[in-house]
């Protein structure tokens, strides 16, 4: 798929008050610093779509960015910032649950893992409270590019293993980088695919 139009419609905290309309959409969750607007802002082709964080943890924005006129990314707040403070946790916690649980129109959730890392314990409750709650998902390992290849699939082997003792199915993943436009086609293709069983129904 070809993004030919990508444009900010609005930002807000409060679910209800996201955009009206039944256009897909694919909604974009990760750890703060993940690399979740390097990803979104490759995926469109637009630099500065979605702001990378100079100030990782701060927003506690739901983002939607239009995109073809057909469909929407949406830009989550980073969860698991613990300089955020208690208070601020729980807050984009509310923030996060109320989009994923309410937001009729959200097709698929990509969670993002930075495949430089072993398995987080706060990725793994997360994606296990997605299934708890039949949340459709995927999974995005981010930052390819900083590892040697044998040191890349050792590390989304040791993750795929960890959501094995989870998943009967895994889910389906995809390997990306923002530097190098790693995985793009992929998750283009991936939404692409969605968009168009949407539009046979
Ligand atoms: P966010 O907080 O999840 O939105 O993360 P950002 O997109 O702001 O990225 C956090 C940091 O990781 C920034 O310094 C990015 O330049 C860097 N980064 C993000 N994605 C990649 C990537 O695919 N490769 C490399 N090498 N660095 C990345």
């Amino acid at each position: 798929m070809n993004i030919t139009n990508a444009e900010f419609v609005i930002s807000n905290t409060d679910v209800q008050k996201c955009p009206a309309g039944t256009f897909p959409e694919y909604a974009f969750i990760g750890r703060s610093n993940v690399g979740k607007s390097s990803l979104i802002n490759m995926l469109t082709g637009r630099k500065g779509l979605a702001m990378t964080s100079a100030t990782p943890g701060k927003t506690m924005l739901i983002n939607h960015f239009l995109i073809n006129k057909s469909w929407y990314i949406v830009d989550l707040p980073g969860y698991g910032y613990a300089k955020r403070g208690q208070k601020g946790q729980e807050q984009i916690k509310r923030i996060i649950e109320s989009y994923i649980l309410q937001r009729e129109q959200m097709t698929c959730l990509f969670v993002l893992i930075d495949s430089r890392l072993a398995p987080q314990a706060i990725d793994l409750e997360f994606t296990e409270w997605l299934g708890e709650n039949s949340i459709p998902f995927a999974i995005v390992f981010t930052k390819a590019d900083k590892l040697k290849s044998g040191r890349l699939s050792t590390n989304i082997n040791e993750y795929l293993k960890q959501l094995k003792e989870q998943w009967e199915e895994l889910p389906p993943y995809f390997i990306t980088s923002s530097e190098n436009r790693m995985g793009r086609k992929e998750l283009l293709d991936y939404i692409e695919s969605i968009n168009k069983s949407l539009n046979s129904k």
